[in-house]
Order: C-alpha cells, then structure tokens, then sequence
C-alpha cells in the first residue's frame, strides 16, 4: 500500500474567522489607529502578525480612557450587551465582526430570557464566546459543560427554560447534554446553536480519523474548536498529532504506508496549512 494524504474539504478558517480577519486587514491601510477587543482569532501567529503591523489588542475596556481615538473591531466571538454598548458609546469607530451566527445566538438570550425563560449555555464557561453569549440574557444563565454538571443542576419545575450552545460545542456530546435535561424538565426550549462550519467539519474530521493510519490536527493551542476536532480524531485514530505549525511535526512522524489525515481548526491559516500538506506529501 502506498501513501495517501488526504486533506479534509473544510479545513481552516471559518466563514465567521474569515471575516474577522480580512476586518483587520482592510482596516490597517486606513490610517489610523486600530484596536482589536480581545486577540482576533485564537491563533498567535495571526495576533502577532497584526501586532507587528501596528494593530493593538485591548484586553479592559478602561484601557479605552487612555487610548488615542480610532478603530475597534469586536471579534467573531462577540461581546456582552453591557461591553457591546459600552463600546458603541466609547467614541471609537466600531466594527462589529461579530459571526452572524453568534449573534443569532445572542438575539435567541435576550429573547427568551425577557420572555421569562431560564437560560442554559452548553459550552465552556471560560470561553470568550460563551461568556459574551451569558451577558445577553436579562438575568443571568446557567453554563454546563458536560454530563456531571447536567446531573447536578437542579431544574425548577415551575419555572421554562432555553437551551442554546456554543458554537464550536461537539455536537454529540450536546445531544447527550439535552436528553439529560429533557428527562428532568418538561418546559425546556432547545435550540441547536452549534454552525454548519464546525459541525461539517467535525464530521469530516471523523470520517477521515476512521480511515486514517496517521491524523494531523493543525490548531493554536488556545482554540477550543481545534481541540475539540483533535479529542475526535484521537478517539478514531491513536497516531493523531495536534502540532500549531509545521516544525511541531518536522522528525516526528512514522514512517507512514497508508492514508495520512489533515485537518484544521476554524482559525489556522491557510498557508501553515499548505506548509504542512506539502512537508507530508514530499518529506514524509
Ligand atoms: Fe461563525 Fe461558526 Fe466560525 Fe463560529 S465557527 S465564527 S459561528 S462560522
């Protein structure tokens, strides 16, 4: 059997990610300071790049006080109301890039919570997302992450709940998640929130890791969405590597006889992407 290396379809940036980035990049031949509120993407050699390119990253709104006036841009993983607003009155030029599909999200929050509904957040609660997400209900939420938090919630029965969930959440683990909650509240509005993006490229990443003698997962360490593809590919395929660029891997793949797999988290450039498809189809 001879090698093959297989790059998955939907690897790498997201439709959401893309349009963050190309926001910065369009901005900086304006002319004026720009600011990032919170690092752009997950990924550190995108935030560096921009950094050396002059774009700063605000980490606290009250850095706003001291800053010379000119562009924000919200990341795709959006903000809460109170930040959202916050910004929109700093007197800042803002561009929001929040994804669409994040913003469905928050509209989806601030809806059922004004309408009397005990929100619930499937997701990480340390995630920038999820916490932007939490900020949009009128009266707090709950975030459960996984099964022994599910058990110990305690539903109220005179009381209606929402369930949504971050958008890079596995979308297995979110149904066992709401079959937990569904034998233990009948008034629960379940809305699945997880994007195309990620599940079409979670279902290829599994495909592929079934089939596959090696697997690569390219992704920033920090990115939940590359870990969770990693988690996926590694339960389908012990030789799964998770590296963030090209010499993570350089000396140490087997030597390989069947199908090599690549896949990459939502905010991977596409050329350490190239870089690593070209190193295993001509070096391995
Ligand atoms: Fe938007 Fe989906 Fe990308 Fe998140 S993963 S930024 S929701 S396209």
């Amino acid at each position: 059997m001879s090698k093959e290396v297989v790059l998955s379809e939907n690897a790498g940036f997201c439709f959401g990610a893309n349009r963050g980035y190309n926001a910065v990049k369009d901005a900086i031949s304006e002319g004026i300071p720009i600011y990032t509120y919170g690092p752009i993407l997950n990924n550190s050699f995108i935030v560096k790049g921009f950094e050396e390119r002059g774009v700063r990253v605000i980490n606290d709104l009250s850095e706003l006080d001291s800053l010379p006036k000119g562009k924000i841009i919200i990341r795709s993983h959006g903000v809460s109301k109170a930040e959202y607003e916050r910004l929109t009155d700093s007197g800042f030029e803002i561009f929001d890039a929040t994804c669409p599909f994040v913003k469905r999200i928050h509209r989806i929050v601030e809806k059922e919570s004004m309408g009397g509904r005990e929100i619930i957040v499937v997701g990480n609660p340390r995630h920038p997302e999820v916490m932007g997400i939490v900020g949009w209900s009128v009266k707090g939420a709950t975030v459960i992450e996984n099964s022994e938090e599910a058990d110990r919630f305690s539903f109220d029965p005179d009381k209606s709940y929402c369930v949504v969930s971050q958008t890079t959440f596995n979308r297995n683990k979110f149904q066992e998640l709401v079959e937990l909650f569904e034998k233990r509240s009948y008034n629960i509005l379940v809305m699945n929130t997880i994007c195309d993006a990620t599940g079409v490229r979670q279902t290829e990443a599994e495909e592929l890791s079934k089939r596959a003698e090696v697997m690569i997962v390219i992704g920033d360490r920090q990115s939940s969405n590359s870990k969770k593809l990693y988690e996926i590919c590694k339960s389908n395929c012990e030789q799964t590597y998770f590296i963030q660029e090209l010499s993570d891997i350089v000396g140490r793949l087997p030597k390989v006889s069947g199908l090599v797999g690549i896949t990459a988290g939502a905010s991977t450039p596409k050329y350490i992407i190239e870089e690593v498809q070209s190193y295993v189809r001509n070096d391995v």
